[in-house]
């Protein structure tokens, strides 16, 4: 055999010990990623390897000069060797590749010994059969993905503290009332949402965030894990829910006393009182500080007149408009001819006939986009009058001489303190849209771990959907991401609920977190419907309807871009204070900050280091993302000062910088849900989920930094070949996670029966 072999592959230079070290350095060679540490690793195996010669050991070692790689005449001669072995790849060994060396070794001489050096090397470099199965031309042994991470195993650590809770509403959740279909007519649709609304109230799933003493667990939390599920249902039932007991019901918990929480919430959590949160006009949405409708104070009858003064200031898009008794309306209080700011008011719109009262207009909205399970409408109110008891006065109220009073005297930070008790609901729509993301990457992903296109004329079997490098890198970071953003928003929710009386901190977090998380979800939906080709397109798929009822998630419950630059504002007005209270000390601070900046962006070893070690490491993806955040916030400020310094108004200022301002606000939410996403996985336990999260932390953190490469690049921070090299790891990592990603969307832990996509199963 070793003569047959003889002239074509000059079998006769390669030791019977070093036959082995071939597949691999042929796999090595066809990818031309080994860095530095890498090749430490190989090396070092190399030098433990008793079984090579010295002069082995030379061999190997000269083949590892970057500066002189081995010809191409040598590297076919691998592959010839390889091939006429006639090996058998096979996927499901524990050390594949390992395995593989030793079958092509055994072909030429005799049976070679497990060698625990070349498993080293395979451990460490991360070596998977996808990334070299297709560079063999021998049979491979394919499996479609790996069980070596279970599903359920990351969906326990994922959906802790809450797991109990959400098993048992998976478990509610078989009920047939919220089997998915398609549904096409907007009274149908709304009729059975309403039903499976009132289901879930009758169950004490829509109380849950209430106090106990009306019905609920005061859990929040758990709160927006549910409406999390509903997604999964339909995005029309998690609304309609989240407008009767968040938005409505939430409005009375936050902004209301003891008085209306007696009166309305335990009704509102069984649904015995639906009702709407009517803030925006027609003439106006995202300034809610200059809506029109009125509540005027008329002392004598101890009363509200509430009214739409104009043509565009009746109320628009309110969800739940059709089926509510009574709605929350954001006005402007009028007092003793005083204009004291938005209030909400509870006026009741229907009587028990379902018959609008008097003063009172409803209309329909009509079919949308999506969501056409919500009942979204207009609301005109005519010198409706109600009792002042009505007005939700937990920060203002009206004494009994028909005085104005308030804690907060100054009327901005009341309407900014009355909006941040809102920020749930905020959460609760970046959550929502991330559920979207998710089943979409769920069905989009089972679908490519099935469907076959193409293949090498030799093989018989076309390839799978997934094993394209170019399907990993449009999907696979992207369930990266979406693992950083779901611990992001269970961390926001957690701080929401236990923050104290001053939410502005947690207000601007997440201002700029729904943002990036919403428009996340949109790019992704997208992404997934392509990636399913014809069949996304198709109703039944689900990705279709997924893509219209998420899309309006960047819209409503505050624009992103405007809620982007209330980011921006966040944090501008902390670095003024910074600056205020710190005085010059704090000046210093930031001038030795902007050098220390400096230092790192010429430093040619660190803007060109691309070292594994250094790229995967989470204290580069937190340093790099808050370079650009810092160097952003810096020069926002600076450039707002210059103007002002010429005596531009600060409104003008503020217009002239407001694209940086966006990228700012965008700059912002990313290292804020780097950093988050790191002390999650930091405080986990050590072991193979905790080295899988970080790994899915490195895969997000690179491919943001990747995407503002030009500005990286221009501001010095990365090197051409460090830019070069993130790129390359952000492809490598996506190979690296191929083989798991079916465990990662089962860890999404959304119940089998509700991923009811044909294609998907
Ligand atoms: C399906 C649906 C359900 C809804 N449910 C409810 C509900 O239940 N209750 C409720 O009160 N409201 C609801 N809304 C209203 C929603 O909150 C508003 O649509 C949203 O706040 C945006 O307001 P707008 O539509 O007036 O847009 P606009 O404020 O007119 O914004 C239009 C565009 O202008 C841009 N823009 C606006 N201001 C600025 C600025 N300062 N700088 C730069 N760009 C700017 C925005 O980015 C946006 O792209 C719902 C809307 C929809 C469509």
């Amino acid at each position: 055999m070793y003569l047959l072999y003889f002239h074509c592959i000059n079998i006769q230079n390669y030791s019977n010990a070093l036959l082995p070290y071939i597949p691999f350095f042929y796999v090595i060679w066809s990818d031309d990623l080994l860095s530095a540490s890498e090749i430490d690793v190989v090396k070092t195996a190399i030098g433990e390897d008793d079984s090579l010669s010295n002069l082995d050991k030379e061999q190997l070692c000269s083949w590892l000069n970057k500066n002189h790689p081995p010809k191409n005449e040598e590297i076919k001669n691998w592959q010839q060797l390889i091939t006429n072995s006639g090996a058998k790849l096979v996927e499901s060994e524990t050390y594949p590749l390992e395995a593989f060396s030793r079958k092509v070794s055994d072909f030429y001489f005799e049976s070679h010994r497990v060698n625990e050096n070349l498993r080293t090397i395979e451990l460490n470099l991360g070596i998977q059969p996808n990334h070299y199965n297709h560079l063999f031309h021998v049979e491979v042994i394919h499996q479609a993905y790996s069980n070596q991470y279970s599903g359920s195993a990351i969906d326990a650590i994922l959906n802790a503290p809450h797991l109990t809770i959400i098993n048992q509403f998976r478990e509610f959740l078989k009920n047939l009332i919220f089997k998915w279909d398609i549904h096409r007519d907007k009274e149908l649709a709304r009729k059975l949402v309403l039903k499976q609304v009132q289901l879930l109230a009758s169950d004490g799933w829509g109380a849950l965030a209430y106090p106990n003493a009306y019905g609920g667990k005061q859990d929040i939390e758990s709160y927006a894990s549910i409406f999390e599920h509903l997604m999964f249902v339909d995005g029309s039932l998690a609304i309609k829910f989240g407008v009767q007991f968040g938005l409505f019901g939430g409005s009375i918990q936050n902004l209301g006393s003891t008085y209306h929480h007696d009166n309305y919430l335990k009704d509102t959590g069984e649904t015995k009182l639906l009702g709407c949160f009517a803030m925006t006009e027609t003439g106006h949405g995202s300034n809610v500080r200059g809506i029109k409708t009125t509540a005027t104070y008329i002392h004598e009858t101890r009363s509200l007149v509430i009214h739409t003064p104009g043509k565009s200031d009746n109320k628009e898009y309110i969800g739940n408009a059709l089926d509510s008794k009574m709605a929350s309306v954001f006005t402007q209080l009028i007092v003793k001819g005083k204009n004291k700011g938005v209030h909400a008011v509870l006026v009741p719109l229907r009587n028990e006939k379902h018959e609008t009262f008097k003063g009172i207009t409803i209309e329909d909205n009509g079919y949308k986009l999506g969501l056409n399970g919500v009942d979204n409408g207009k609301i005109w109110f005519n010198q409706v009058k109600v009792p002042v008891e009505n007005l939700l006065d937990k920060y203002g109220q009206i004494d009994r001489n028909g005085n104005y009073q308030s804690e907060i005297e100054n009327p901005n930070k009341r309407f900014f303190t009355m909006l941040g008790t809102l920020v749930g609901g905020r959460i609760c729509v970046a959550k929502g849209a991330l559920a979207g993301a998710k089943i979409a990457l769920t069905i989009s992903i089972k679908h490519a771990l099935k469907r076959r296109q193409f293949n090498d004329s030799i093989k018989v079997q076309e390839d799978l959907l997934m094993d394209y490098p170019t399907h990993q890198l449009r999907l696979i970071p992207k369930v990266a991401s979406s693992y950083v953003y779901h611990a992001v928003l269970q961390r926001a929710m957690h701080d929401y609920a236990n923050s104290t009386e001053d939410k502005r901190k947690i207000e601007t977090q997440v201002a700029g977190l729904k943002s990036i998380i919403t428009w996340f979800a949109t790019d992704t939906i997208q992404e997934c419907r392509e990636a399913c080709g014809g069949k996304g397109y198709l109703l039944e798929n689900r990705i279709a309807d997924l893509k219209n009822d998420t899309d309006i998630f960047t819209t409503f419950e505050g624009d992103n871009t405007v809620l982007l630059q209330l980011a921006a504002k966040g944090v501008l007005s902390d670095f003024k204070s910074e600056l205020n209270s710190g005085g010059f000390v704090s000046v210093l601070k930031l001038i030795g900050g902007r050098f220390a900046d400096k230092l790192a962006t010429i430093n040619p070893a660190y803007s060109n280091k691309v070292d594994k070690a250094h790229l995967y490491n989470p204290k580069f993806h937190l340093h790099a993302l808050d370079f650009r955040f810092r160097r952003l916030t810096d020069s926002a400020a600076m450039r707002i000062r210059n103007y002002i310094k010429k005596g531009i108004p600060s409104y003008q200022a503020f217009l002239k910088t407001q694209t940086h301002l966006l990228e700012l606000g965008r700059g912002y939410s990313e290292v804020l849900a780097m950093k988050w996403y790191y002390e999650f996985v930091s405080s986990q336990e050590e072991g193979p989920y905790k080295s899988l999260l970080y790994k899915i932390g490195a895969l997000h953190g690179l491919s943001i930094i990747r995407k503002d490469a030009t500005w990286y690049l221009e501001q010095g921070y990365l090197g051409s070949t460090k830019s070069k090299a993130i790129r390359q790891r952000v492809e490598r990592l996506s190979t690296e996670l191929r083989p798991h990603i079916n465990s990662l969307v089962n860890g999404y832990g959304i119940p089998e029966h509700l991923v009811s996509a044909p294609i998907s199963n």
